[in-house]
């Protein structure tokens, strides 16, 4: 085998070359193993790879190889010590609450999450003995007030979905070691190529690999990235004996699509940047979202913290549901769905779909008005993602 030289220093070149190992059969393509368990030589060698004396593959459920391929590239890329990968992104985020928390814990949260975790935290968490109190992202003061002594956890997403409101990384990795917390961001929207959180002081980075990491909307998965100690065990450990693991073929899909993560990143941030800028001019359009607009409140945060300003955004229309509902009818090629970071553009209403299950008050705390609309903006040539949005503009 010849064994690959790890220590690469450009984003894409990580992405493309990190653990990259032939086989005997020399294939240049990185093979899939498609195997629930692995051989071994001998029962001395079982029990050897059993009690750790010897490094190697035991049973897919935390080790297999091209598994450990795409979670090699991707810890790579975000500069963390140890990954693990999960099956979904939510999984990701319940391996990293229960491999660090107890019974008698308590999280402080960013109130705009993705909907899904605030139900996490907020219902199955809760009935764990695991409570979250919940601040606006870029409110320092009220991170401070929240923490307690039993705190083990500062929870955040940046930008958040959809506003894209940007959490100050640096001040509350700072809050976080002063009171002795971790402070675990969900990177999805940003993927590594945007943003490294661990280089602004983070402890741990989540990701939905469902998203951009695929890019194409095919799987689901999900990853955690910190330390040796806290994610290389802590996390792992949990991976380990409740196997919320992930298939190697989705691992492969995903390998095969950090490939390309850099490039697309920064196509879907070149088409975003542009819708954003001509919405901003239509006078249907009472406020657009995007941390790529000079007009958003922490655009010099944003151009500080990313790399690039991304591929999310959302806008606000005179009126409420109704014409919110009007206008995304009223587009044809935009998908109607609540999957993000496609090369396919999509379209969402927060207010009925990813964030309904959150209460009037909770969606009103996360800033989710009725008449929000949010894009993914996909690959597409811009020319046709914009013609498709003067369809919803002119049927209001
Ligand atoms: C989609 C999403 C998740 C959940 O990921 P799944 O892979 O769908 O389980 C978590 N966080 C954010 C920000 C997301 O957009």
């Amino acid at each position: 085998m010849k064994s690959s030289n790890n220590d690469f220093k450009g984003l894409a070149t990580k992405a493309i070359r990190t653990g990259y190992e032939m086989s005997q059969e020399q294939e240049h393509s990185e093979a899939m193993f498609l195997t629930s368990s692995f051989r071994f030589n001998s029962a001395e060698q079982a029990a050897a790879r059993f009690s750790h004396e010897e490094e190697g593959n035991i049973y897919s459920r935390f080790t297999n190889p091209t598994v450990k391929l795409f979670i090699d590239r991707l810890t790579a890329m975000e500069g963390g010590e140890a990954g693990v990968a999960t099956g979904s992104g939510m999984s990701a985020i319940l391996s990293t609450c229960l491999g660090i928390m107890q019974t008698g814990d308590h999280m402080v949260s960013s109130c705009s999450i993705f909907g899904t975790t605030s139900v996490l935290f907020n219902k199955y968490l809760k009935r764990l003995g695991i409570e979250t109190s919940f601040v606006g992202l870029s409110n320092i003061e009220q991170w401070e007030q929240a923490i307690q002594a039993n705190t083990k956890i500062l929870f955040l997403e940046t930008p958040s979905n959809p506003l894209t409101e940007i959490a100050d990384l640096t001040a509350l990795s700072k809050l976080a070691k002063k009171h002795h917390c971790l402070l675990v961001v969900d990177n999805c929207f940003c993927t590594p190529i945007l943003q490294r959180p661990l280089e602004w002081g983070a402890d741990i980075v989540i990701h939905s690999a469902t998203k951009y990491l695929d890019g194409q909307g095919r799987c689901l998965g999900g990853a955690v990235i910190g330390s040796e100690k806290i994610v290389g065990e802590d996390v792992f450990g949990f991976l380990r004996s409740a196997g919320p693991s992930l298939s190697p073929f989705n691992a492969w899909v995903f390998a095969k699509a950090l490939d390309t993560l850099k490039i697309r990143m920064h196509a879907h941030s070149q088409n975003a940047r542009e819708l954003a800028t001509w919405l901003e001019q239509q006078p249907q359009i009472k406020r657009v979202y995007y941390p790529g607009l000079r007009s958003h409140p922490q655009y010099q945060l944003a151009c500080q913290q990313h790399d690039d300003t991304g591929g999310i955004l959302s806008f606000e229309l005179d009126g409420g549901k109704p014409q919110a509902w009007k206008f995304i009818n009223a587009t044809q090629m935009l998908s109607i769905t609540a999957n993000l970071g496609d090369a396919k553009s999509t379209i969402t209403h927060p207010m009925s779909t990813t964030h309904g299950r959150l209460s009037p008050e909770e969606r009103e705390r996360a800033g989710i008005s009725d008449s929000l609309v949010r894009i993914s903006v996909g690959l597409e040539d811009i020319a046709d993602i914009q013609a498709d949005v003067a369809l919803g503009l002119q049927a209001l």
